[in-house]
C-alpha cells in the first residue's frame, strides 16, 4: 500500500478503538482513522469520507455489525470488512465471513489486526484491479463488437469446415440473406459456381499458412453475382476470421476497361492497318504520280523530239528534193544532149560518164531511203553465208581506186591476214553496202591526202575500219552523226551533198549483224570509221586468195552467145552496151515465157541474164523452165541491189549467181567472164 488509507472503525468502546487505532499506528500503515459510534455517523462517513476499510465491532447499543456489514456489502461491494469484536462465537463469526466479511478476529488477540488489514487491503487492491481490468476488457470487447458490426467490410467467423460460425451486418448486406440464415450455411453455399475451385485453393491455403487473400464470386440472395475480396487469418485450428469487401464495382470497371482496351487495341489495330492501308495508297499515289511525272518528261521528250523530228524532216525534205533533183537534172540535162546532131565522141563520152554517175547517185538515193523505210519498219533482214573477207575488200579496193583518183587521193587497202583465206558467217552485202558508205563519206569529206580501209582480227570480232584525212568531226558530234538525217553541217548553203542516211543506216545493219559501229575523229584532222563483226575462225586453204578480177581486155566472147531476159528497153540498151565490147552475140526476150523459147530454139545460148520482174512470166519460173531443159546452162539473176529477198529466190529457183542493180560495170563483167571462160 504505497498511500495512505482511510479506515473506519465502528466501535462504541472509546477506550477499545484507542488502543486499535495505536496498534494500526504500530503496525506502520499510514491511514486516516474515522471512528463511528452509531449508524448514523457510521453511513455518513461512508459515504462522505472514501472509505478504504471498515472495521466493526460485533455488537453496538441501537446497531450491529451484521446489519453495517450488509449496507457495507449492499453499497460497497468489494470493500474489505474486518470484524473485531470482544465476543464473537465461531458459529457467529462463519456465518458473518458467509455474508461477505472479509476476516474476524477477538479483541483480546489484537496480534493479526496489522496483518490481516494488510492482506485485506492487499486483496481489496488486486480484486478493484481484476475489476477494473474486467471492465476495461469489457468494455473493448463491447467496442470491439461495435467496431465489427459496424465495419463497412463484411466481418465472418467460420470453422476448420467452412461454416459461418459469426458474420456481421456489413456481410448480411453484402450477401443479401440475414445474418441466421448466413450462420447456417458454409462457404460453398454462398460460392458461385466458378469460384468453387479458387474457394477451394484459398481454404487450403488458409489452413496451411493461416493466411489467404483472393478474389472469389459470390451468390447475392438477389440471383446477381458479387465478386468478394476476401482477407482471412487463423484465429485457431478451428476457428478463421476473414474479411469480405465488395469489389463487384471494382470488377466491372475493370472488365469493362479490359474490354473497352480490347476494342482500343482492336480499333488500333484497325487503325493500324486502315494506316498500312493509306501508306500502301500513298506508295500507289506517289508511284502513280512520279509514273505521271514520268510519262510527263516522257511527254516533254517526245514532244521535243518530235519538234525536232518535225525540224528534221523539213529540213530532209528540203535536202532530199535537193539531193533527187541534182542528179535528176544532170540526167535529164545531158540525155537531151545525147540527142544533139554532131557531137564529138568525147563530148559524148564525157556526158554519158555524168549521166552514169548521176544515175548512181540517184540510186544510191532510193537505196538508201528503202533501207532506212525498212529500218523504221523493222523488216531489214539479214543474211547469212561464209564470206570472204580479203576478196570482198579486193572487190571495194577494184571499184573504189578509179573514184578515189579522180579526186586525187590514195586509196590503201589493209588486210589483218592478206594470204590467208578470212571467211566470215555474215551477210556479205550488208558489210559492203556499210564500208560502201563509209568510203563514200571518207571520198566526200576528204580534199587531200589519203584513204585507208581494211579490216584487224580482235578475239571474236573482225573489226572494219575506213580511215581518212578529211574535214573531221569534233568531238561534241561523234554520237550525232550516227542519227538519221543528222549532218555536222546542216545549213542550206552546205558544201557537201548527201541526206543524212547513210551513218544511221550502216549503225542500223551493223548492230543487226550482231556488231557496233564508232568513231574516232578530230577536227581537221581526219576521221576513222569503225565496226565489229562477229567472227569464229575457220582457215580454208582451198579458197584462192587471188584477185578475181581480171582487166577487161582479156573478156573477148565473139563465139559465145548470151540471152539478154528484160522487159525495160533502158536496161536491155545498157546491158547491151555493156557486153558490145566484147563482140559477144546477144538474143534478146522481153519476159520469162520469151526467153524459154529463146533456149528452145538457140541451143547455141551459152548464158542467160534473167530479169526477175517481167509480165507473163517472172525470171524465177523462167528458169526453173530453162533449168530442166538445159542444166548446165549459166543463168544469172539480175536483182535488185536493196532487196535481198530476190537474190534468195533466184538462188533457190537455180539461178547460178546474182548481178545487183543497178549494175557495176567491172562486176558484171567479171561475173559473166567466169561463166563463159
Ligand atoms: P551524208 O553523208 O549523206 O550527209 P551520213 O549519215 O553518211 O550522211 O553522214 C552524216 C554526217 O556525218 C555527214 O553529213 C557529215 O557531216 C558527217 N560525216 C560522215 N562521214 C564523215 C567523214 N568521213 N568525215 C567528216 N564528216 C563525216
Amino acid at each position: 500500500m504505497n498511500n495512505k488509507i482511510k479506515i473506519l472503525h465502528l466501535e462504541d468502546c472509546s477506550s477499545d478503538s484507542e488502543l486499535i487505532h495505536s496498534l494500526i499506528e504500530r503496525g506502520g500503515i499510514g491511514h486516516d482513522y474515522f471512528v463511528a459510534d452509531n449508524e448514523k455517523d457510521f453511513i455518513n462517513t461512508l459515504e462522505t469520507e472514501n472509505i478504504d476499510i471498515i472495521l466493526s465491532d460485533y455488537s453496538l447499543p441501537g446497531y450491529n455489525g451484521n446489519e453495517a456489514l450488509k449496507f457495507a456489502r449492499e453499497k460497497y461491494f468489494q470493500m474489505p470488512f474486518i470484524f473485531v469484536s470482544g465476543t464473537m462465537g465461531e458459529d457467529v463469526a462463519i456465518n458473518a465471513m458467509l455474508n461477505g466479511a472479509t476476516d474476524y478476529m477477538l479483541k483480546n488477540k489484537l496480534e493479526r489486526l496489522v496483518p490481516a488489514i494488510t492482506r485485506a487491503m492487499h486483496e481489496y487492491e488486486l480484486e478493484i484491479k481484476r475489476k477494473q481490468a474486467e471492465k476495461t476488457l469489457l468494455e473493448s470487447e463491447e467496442k470491439f463488437r461495435t467496431y465489427i458490426e459496424c465495419a463497412p467490410d463484411g466481418v465472418f467467423i467460420i470453422d476448420n469446415t467452412g461454416r459461418y460460425i459469426e458474420v456481421n451486418k456489413s456481410a448480411c448486406l453484402i450477401t443479401g440473406y440475414s445474418k441466421e440464415e448466413i450462420e447456417k450455411m458454409s462457404i460453398r453455399d454462398l460460392l458461385a459456381d466458378e469460384s468453387l475451385k479458387d474457394g477451394q485453393d484459398y481454404f487450403k491455403k488458409l489452413m496451411e499458412t493461416g493466411i489467404a487473400t483472393s478474389d472469389l464470386w459470390h451468390k447475392h440472395i438477389d440471383g446477381s453475382m458479387r465478386c468478394l475480396t476476401i482477407n482471412a487469418v487463423m484465429l485457431s485450428e478451428t476457428r478463421f476470421l476473414g474479411f469480405a469487401k465488395d469489389i463487384t464495382n471494382r470488377k466491372q470497371a475493370e472488365f469493362a476497361l479490359k474490354e473497352s482496351e480490347q476494342t482500343l487495341v482492336k480499333q488500333n489495330t484497325d487503325y493500324l492497318n486502315l494506316n498500312k492501308e493509306y501508306a500502301a495508297l500513298n506508295e500507289e499515289l506517289t508511284e502513280s504520280l512520279n509514273r505521271i511525272q514520268h510519262i510527263n518528261d516522257e511527254l516533254i521528250i517526245t514532244k521535243a523530239k518530235a519538234e525536232e523530228s518535225d525540224k528534221l524532216k523539213s529540213s530532209f525534205l528540203a535536202n532530199m528534193s535537193h539531193e533527187i533533183r541534182t542528179p535528176l537534172t544532170a540526167i535529164m540535162g545531158f540525155s537531151a544532149f545525147l540527142l544533139h546532131p554532131g557531137l564529138s565522141n568525147e563530148k559524148i563520152e564525157n556526158f554519158v560518164q555524168i549521166i552514169n554517175a548521176s544515175s548512181l547517185q540517184l540510186m544510191t538515193i532510193i537505196s538508201d531511203i528503202i533501207d532506212i523505210s525498212k529500218i523504221e519498219t523493222g523488216q531489214i533482214t539479214i543474211e547469212s553465208e561464209l564470206i570472204n573477207i580479203n576478196n570482198l575488200l579486193n572487190e571495194l579496193w577494184v571499184t573504189y581506186k578509179k573514184l578515189v583518183e579522180l579526186k586525187k587521193l590514195s586509196l590503201n587497202c589493209l588486210c589483218d591476214r592478206p594470204n590467208n583465206v578470212i571467211q566470215v558467217k555474215t551477210d556479205g552485202n550488208r558489210v559492203k553496202q556499210v564500208l560502201c558508205n563509209l568510203l563514200n563519206n571518207a571520198i566526200k569529206f576528204t580534199k587531200e591526202g589519203n584513204i585507208e580501209f581494211g579490216y584487224k582480227i580482235k578475239g571474236n570480232f573482225i573489226v572494219f575500219y575506213v580511215k581518212d584525212t578529211g574535214i573531221g568531226i569534233s568531238q561534241e558530234n561523234h554520237a550525232l552523226v550516227f542519227q538519221r538525217f543528222r549532218q555536222v553541217d546542216a545549213t542550206d548553203n552546205r558544201i557537201y551533198g548527201g541526206n543524212g542516211l547513210g551513218l544511221s543506216i550502216s549503225k542500223a545493219l551493223v548492230e543487226k549483224l550482231g556488231g557496233a559501229i564508232t568513231v574516232d575523229s578530230e577536227l581537221g584532222v581526219g576521221s576513222t570509221f569503225m565496226f565489229t563483226v562477229p567472227f569464229i575462225e575457220k582457215i580454208d586453204s582451198t579458197v584462192s586468195t587471188e584477185l578475181t578480177t581480171k582487166p577487161d581486155k582479156f573478156m573477148h566472147w565473139n563465139e559465145k552467145t548470151i540471152l539478154i531476159v528484160e522487159d525495160e528497153a533502158n536496161n536491155h540498151a545498157y546491158i547491151e552496151a555493156l557486153l558490145s565490147v566484147t563482140n559477144v552475140n546477144i538474143l534478146h526476150a522481153w519476159n520469162g515465157k520469151e526467153a524459154v523459147e529463146q533456149v528452145k530454139n538457140h541451143p547455141d545460148i551459152s548464158l542467160v541474164l534473167m530479169d526477175v520482174k517481167m509480165p507473163l512470166m517472172d525470171g524465177y519460173e523462167a528458169t526453173r523452165i530453162i533449168k530442166k531443159m538445159r542444166p548446165t546452162l549459166p543463168v544469172i539473176a539480175q536483182t535488185a541491189y536493196a532487196l535481198s529477198y530476190e537474190r534468195k529466190n533466184a538462188l533457190e529457183a537455180g539461178c547460178d549467181n546474182y548481178i545487183s542493180k543497178p549494175i557495176n560495170r567491172d562486176l558484171f563483167m567479171e561475173v559473166i567472164n567466169n561463166y563463159l571462160s
